[in-house]
């Protein structure tokens, strides 16, 4: 078993697997490539095109996002988007029947279904709704028993919108060293306007930080996110991830979207996404329908109504479609919306003010 604090945490079985070895990854420099089986040509289009297994981890893309997130490129994982980030994590550290994660919910559902599909157990330990869904962190301590293996905190939270105290998490992750990861997903982080936690990962290397183009860059079709750890971790994801998990359309879409005028029109979608954020919750705090509306540091409101099923059907008959997140955790009544433009947005005030 290695001494590593983040290594031994990791399966015995997957630090012993000898990886996959693409053609892309054994060759370079070639003129004619008769080596992986490929097609000369994509015929629907008469030339080649598609015809090519992608690089497995693009240079140019990691590089660039390297860039954007500052941290070195073998920190780096590019994924089919962060939901994918989230599984390999699981499947490298929890043994089926054995180990286990902690969350904290109302969350991200995806880390408890990644869970069930590794057999892993599912710690949970609510925020708290009367600190704004701040963390416990003495409970999440306290709950770390040795079977969890990983810590998912996400800031800002999905579907309650606030960032977690940055002391708060990485208070918790300087405990934990040696004995849990703590992985910070971020997909919102861009919403928030403060600094990310990748800039702990030097000093911390039981931080995992989770990052995806869905959400700032307007990109969840094309299945983009980034896993942001040690080195040795990146080392250890790539010995699982499928082969080639970013195809040469996803690679196009990501380098425009990370190059220097796709970074300065995300700056301008974010900062309007986030002036509707606000322009949103003040009118939303004074329909008569509405209880609460929860401060958001993300691209969408999550507030309480009287009867969330009336808001659910109301929107619903005129095509408007929010998410009930009545059957989260402690959270009755609850409608999540995201921003989205101006003249969407009013389409959903307009029927919630009449409910
Ligand atoms: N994390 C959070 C908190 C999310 O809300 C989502 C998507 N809704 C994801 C991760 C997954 O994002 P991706 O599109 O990168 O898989």
């Amino acid at each position: 078993m290695s001494a590593d604090p983040v290594l031994s945490l990791i399966r015995p079985e997957i630090l012993a697997i000898t990886p996959y070895s693409s053609a892309r990854k054994e060759s370079s420099g070639g003129r004619v490539w008769l080596d992986a089986n490929e097609n000369p040509q994509t015929p629907s289009a008469g030339r080649p095109l598609l015809n090519r297994y992608p690089d497995p981890q693009p240079a140019d893309l990691v590089a660039r996002l390297a860039g954007y997130y500052t941290v070195p490129a073998t920190s780096v994982l590019v994924t089919r988007g962060s939901d994918e980030g989230i599984d390999l994590l699981l499947r490298a550290f929890c043994r089926a029947g054995q180990d286990g994660i902690l969350i904290t919910p109302p969350t991200y559902g995806m880390y408890s279904v990644s869970a069930a599909i590794q057999n892993a157990r599912v710690v949970t330990v609510p925020l708290l709704p009367e600190k704004n869904f701040a963390l416990n962190p003495a409970a999440v301590l306290a709950a770390c028993t040795p079977d969890v293996k990983l810590v998912f905190l996400c800031s800002p939270n999905n579907p309650t919108g606030a960032l977690l105290a940055r002391t708060d998490v990485l208070a918790l992750v300087k405990t934990l060293l040696g004995r849990a990861v703590v992985v910070v997903d971020e997909a919102y982080l861009e919403f928030a306007g403060t600094p990310s936690l990748t800039q702990e990962l030097t000093a911390n290397p039981n931080l995992v930080v989770l990052r995806t183009l869905s959400k700032a860059f307007g990109l969840a079709g094309v299945r983009c996110g980034v896993t942001i750890a040690s080195p040795a971790l990146i080392g250890v994801l790539q010995k699982i991830i499928a082969p080639y998990p970013v195809p040469t359309p996803v690679l196009q879409a990501a380098l425009t979207a990370i190059s220097p005028e796709g970074l300065a029109a995300a700056r301008t979608s974010v900062a309007g996404l986030v002036a509707e954020r606000k322009r949103v919750s003040v009118a939303l705090a004074k329909m008569p329908a509405v209880r609460r509306v929860w401060p958001s540091d993300s691209n969408f409101i999550l507030f309480e109504v009287t009867d969330s099923a009336r808001v659910m059907s109301a929107t619903r008959a005129v095509g408007v479609v929010l998410r009930d997140r009545s059957r989260d955790h402690g959270l009755a009544n609850s409608v999540r919306m995201t921003m989205g433009t101006p003249e969407e947005n009013n389409a959903a005030l307009e029927i919630i003010a009449r409910v």
